[in-house]
């Protein structure tokens, strides 16, 4: 039983040391296979491309929070996605970040500011604004008691609905009530087909007049052109978005160059390659124990 892992020099270097520590089988890359019977376990954010090398392959771990970008594992194949309390904490930090923006005009201010002119806007209090979550799991859930803390109404949208303290819960066949009552909205899903497309016009007329929008789940989820007709309509007064359709954003795409948008390019969490490789090592353990695999990802239901 090893793991073998498929990925960049700096992570393999510190999942070397990580494994060595724990005197866990490891190959650090594919070359350094003496026997692909031996390997059991394969950590990677792509695959390489021929699996069928490895006989014995049980459990393919994503070194990402998500797996949408990866290709159909061989039937039997088990994949686990890293999670990760820094991975989670870090994408919260820019959540709330960008909720505080939002709330605070940062974007008008910004713009202002880039023309010297200097202006008072009415301010709200955060106990007037109602944050709508939409995807409730690992993240949602630490954004939401942030947020909650600071004096937000939260709201969270999930597929069950699942009751989180202090926090307005709402099913997949609520969505329409918990749209009309989201100020700012923040997209913290996974990619699946259900998903991709969702934030689209229809789903922006929905909220209030003059909403705003944090993104952070995945681009293919968020209609660019349909963002830009919100804004333009006023239906959306501005955006704050990590990931965008196409990724990289073309240098020229409209949305760097309008100043009711902030766009980041996906840097709201980046892998810390050592708890990726605490993650793997607790995924092979638990896989030893016949205990369930921290971040077994569910292919029918795509996360
Ligand atoms: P998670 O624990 O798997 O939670 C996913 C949540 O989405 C769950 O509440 C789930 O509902 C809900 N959901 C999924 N499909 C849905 C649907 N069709 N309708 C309604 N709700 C649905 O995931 P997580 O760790 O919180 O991460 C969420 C996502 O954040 C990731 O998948 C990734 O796309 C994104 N992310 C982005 C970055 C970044 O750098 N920008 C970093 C990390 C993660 P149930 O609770 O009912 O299952």
């Amino acid at each position: 039983m090893a793991l073998l892992l498929h990925s960049t020099p700096e992570r393999r270097e510190i999942w070397s040391r990580v494994f060595a520590e724990e005197s866990e089988p490891f190959f650090a890359t594919e070359g350094d296979v003496t026997d692909p019977a031996l390997v059991t376990h394969l950590a990677c954010w792509m695959p390489p491309k021929d699996l069928t090398r490895y006989p014995n392959l049980s459990v393919v771990i994503g070194v990402g929070a998500g797996t949408d970008h990866l290709p159909p594992l061989p039937e039997g194949v088990a994949l686990s996605r890293t999670v990760a309390p820094g991975i989670e904490g870090m994408v919260r930090d820019w959540v709330v970040l960008a909720v505080l923006a939002l709330h605070r005009d940062l974007p008008l201010y910004l713009d202002q500011a880039a023309r010297g002119e200097w202006t008072v806007h009415k301010t709200l209090l955060a106990r007037s604004r109602r944050v709508g979550i939409m995807g409730m799991g690992r993240i949602g859930t630490l954004v939401a008691q942030t947020l909650g803390a600071l004096g937000f109404g939260v709201l969270g949208w999930s597929r069950s609905a699942r009751p989180v303290n202090g926090v307005r819960t709402f099913g997949s066949d609520d969505l329409d009530a918990f749209l009309s009552q989201s100020d700012i909205l923040v997209g913290l899903l996974p990619l699946t087909d259900d998903t991709r497309g969702l934030l689209n016009d229809r789903l922006f007329a929905q909220l209030p007049q003059g909403a705003r929008l944090v993104q952070a789940g995945r681009g293919p989820q968020l209609d660019m052109d349909a963002l830009r007709r919100a804004l333009d309509s006023g239906q959306l007064a501005a955006a704050m978005l990590d990931v965008t359709d196409p990724e990289p954003l073309p240098g020229d795409h409209w949305a760097w160059a309008d100043p009711r948008v902030i766009v980041t390019p996906h840097i709201a969490s980046l892998t810390d390659a050592e708890e990726g490789a605490h993650h793997a090592l607790a995924v092979i353990r638990a896989g030893r124990e016949g205990a369930p695999l921290p971040g077994l990802v569910d292919r029918e239901r795509g996360y």
